[in-house]
């Protein structure tokens, strides 16, 4: 007797479609699911593919997906460990590795971590040589300079999240300060995502009115208002949030999907985020720090040239020394 399936369905031609923005994440920890659940409910991909060593976990993670499908428009989420399950990846955003410890700080997680991606890289690209690597892993900025030297990819295509987090966070607590929605406080966080990491206060804007024009004091020490307090809070936020819930997730996931949005999408927004600067303010080295990108389908397209003043220009560039300095002993 015939199937209820062949009974009801006369198949017209076979379903060989290939896809045409596939997703994979790389580790499915605290992060990568965020990441995953925020490119899901964004419709960002029709196909996603999530990898990790861990298998349980990875196919308990896979399946709670799955049965939200009747609730997302992808049709196809996959798991495993095998690297053949990213092949044809339009994006791969990469949050395999170590997480920081309470009080540990992100350089210090950096020996471990490049191991991990010199296991990851190569059989990434060897699937995918035509995607673009979102790299989420920290410490970012070195790690972003390791992911590119290992994948032998363009370097537009080797992209750092940087500190679109930082930004986002700078923007937030600007908001919260004016009583005014983020996406209307304009201001960017750049450098190293994190320690080092360097606010442009020459840049804080409301509707394009400076708020150093209102207040020449505006995050410098002798501010009455205390503002400089506002980036040590963007500074601590990972810190914090770790002691209290043990690590950090969703506001990441929702910045990767946010610039996963700009890539497939080819946008050409304008995100903070780690790509090489050399030649840049002076910095001589191959390092990674985050500039304002033009983001596209072909990764970083453009860098936005910021003019910083001189105090600006020195955070950068030290920077840039404590970076090179972790990054020249590496062992790639
Ligand atoms: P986690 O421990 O929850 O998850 C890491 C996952 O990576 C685990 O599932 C682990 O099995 C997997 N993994 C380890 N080695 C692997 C390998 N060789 N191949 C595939 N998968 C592997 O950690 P998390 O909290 O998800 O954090 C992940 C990373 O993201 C950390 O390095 C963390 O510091 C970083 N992070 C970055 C930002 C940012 O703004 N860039 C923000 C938050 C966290």
């Amino acid at each position: 007797m015939a199937s209820v399936k062949e009974q009801l369905i006369e198949n017209v031609s076979p379903d060989e479609t290939v896809s045409q923005r596939k997703i994979t994440i790389i580790g499915s920890g605290a992060v990568g699911m965020a990441c995953a659940i925020s490119v899901l409910l964004k419709d960002l991909t029709d196909e996603l593919a999530l990898i990790d060593v861990v298998e349980e976990k990875l196919k308990g993670e896979t399946m709670d997906l799955q049965h939200g499908s009747l609730f997302l428009n992808t049709r196809k989420i996959i798991s495993g460990k095998d690297y053949a399950l990213s092949a044809n990846s339009k994006l791969v955003i990469v949050t395999a590795g170590a997480r920081q410890q309470e009080g540990e700080t992100r350089l210090s997680l950096v020996q471990r971590n490049v191991n991990i991606m010199k296991s990851i890289i190569p059989s990434v690209v060897q699937h995918s040589p035509q995607c673009n690597i979102l790299v989420v892993s920290n410490p970012v900025d070195v790690l972003t300079y390791v992911v590119w030297k290992i994948s032998g990819l363009p370097v537009a295509r080797v992209i750092g999240s940087g500190c679109n987090l930082d930004s986002a966070r700078f923007r937030y607590l600007i908001g919260e300060k004016l009583g005014i929605h983020p996406t209307s406080c304009h201001g960017w966080v750049l450098g190293e995502h994190g320690d080092s990491s360097v606010p442009i206060w020459s840049g804080v804007n409301i509707a394009g009115v400076p708020l150093k024009v209102l207040n020449p004091q505006l995050g410098t020490d002798s501010d009455k208002e205390k503002w400089k307090h506002i980036h040590k809070q963007v500074v601590q936020s990972a810190y914090e949030v770790i002691k209290l819930k043990g690590y950090t997730s969703w506001a990441i996931g929702l910045s990767v999907a946010d610039m996963s949005a700009t890539i497939l999408k080819n946008l050409r927004r304008v995100h903070p985020v780690s790509t090489i600067i050399k030649g840049l303010y002076g910095i001589k080295e191959e390092v990674f720090l985050s500039v304002p990108c033009v983001l596209g389908q072909g990764g970083v397209s453009d860098i936005v040239k910021v003019k910083l003043n001189s105090e600006e220009e020195n955070l950068l560039k030290k920077s840039a020394d404590t970076l090179w300095n972790v990054q020249k002993d590496l062992s790639i």
